[in-house]
């Protein structure tokens, strides 16, 4: 597995593997079966697969949630080894942001409802560094996770609207026995805080009104920040003791 710090380095790696068909799997690490799911269709589906690692810091709006976010790059690396990933490009702030972020990638519509009003120039953040990875990695295809879905979404459009020569691949969200959707931040639960976390997918599940399933997430002790039904799919954002919680279901028509 090559482990790949700057451009130039990944230049040179590209230049041996550019006939072959590349797969990218951007994370933010402290990885768990969700990121695995999608290096897995990956490998399935092209002949090299390469995962990035970096805590994107622009798109935190919450300088205590960039502070906190999980991170054991070692324990990473042993994971992205033992499913015999090609490459893994872990970048240093300078290398991505020479520019200071001082160009910026922005959606003006749908980016700004849901997360976007709760968390104010996040999406900026996802655009722009995603924008910067596809153009440095050069992959076909992209792979991302469903439970992030107006994330991936607005990915999907930035490629269309730009004519990037790389397809997206939206992954089902991976969960637990209880339906928690994986995520890393799961891992800054206290483990009462984890027993609640459990009832929230079975909540958005469950055949109440939305009304009534905001009721039943603020009785367990969440700051409900959204959830809402558009398109047939019930997206929601939760707080539990300051550690953010998002999840959502899709509906068949
Ligand atoms: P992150 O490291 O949280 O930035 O996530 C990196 C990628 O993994 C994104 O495309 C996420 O949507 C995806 N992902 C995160 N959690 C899950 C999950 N539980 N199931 C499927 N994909 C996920």
């Amino acid at each position: 597995m090559q482990i790949i710090n700057n451009i130039h380095t990944y230049k040179k790696y590209y230049n041996t593997i550019k006939n072959k068909t590349i797969g990218f799997v951007p994370t933010m690490g402290a990885l768990h079966n969700g990121h695995i799911s999608l290096c897995k269709e990956s490998i399935k589906y092209n002949d090299i697969t390469i995962v990035s690692i970096f805590i994107n810091p622009t798109q935190f709006n919450n300088k205590q949630d960039l502070t906190t976010y999980p991170k054991d790059i070692t324990q990473d690396l042993n994971i992205l080894k033992k499913y015999k990933i090609d490459g893994v490009f872990v970048p240093e702030y300078q290398e991505i942001y020479q520019d200071d972020f001082n160009y910026q990638m922005t959606e003006n519509n749908f980016s700004k409802i849901l997360e976007g009003k709760f968390r104010p120039g996040h999406f900026t953040g996802v655009l722009t560094i995603v924008l910067k990875l596809l153009n440095i990695i050069k992959p076909n295809n992209i792979y991302m996770g469903e439970k992030d879905y107006q994330q991936a979404i607005l990915i999907k459009n930035m490629i269309d609207a730009f004519f990037i020569d790389t397809k997206i691949n939206i992954c089902p969200t991976i969960r637990d026995d209880s339906g928690l959707a994986l995520s890393s931040r799961n891992k800054k639960l206290s483990d009462q805080d984890l027993i609640k976390a459990k009832e929230f997918n079975k909540i958005l599940k469950n055949n109440q009104s939305i009304y009534n399933k905001k009721q039943q997430l603020e009785q367990l002790g969440f700051t409900v920040e959204y959830i809402e039904n558009i398109n047939n799919r019930i997206l929601s954002a939760v707080q539990i003791n300051n550690i953010r919680l998002i999840d959502n279901i899709g509906f068949e028509n």
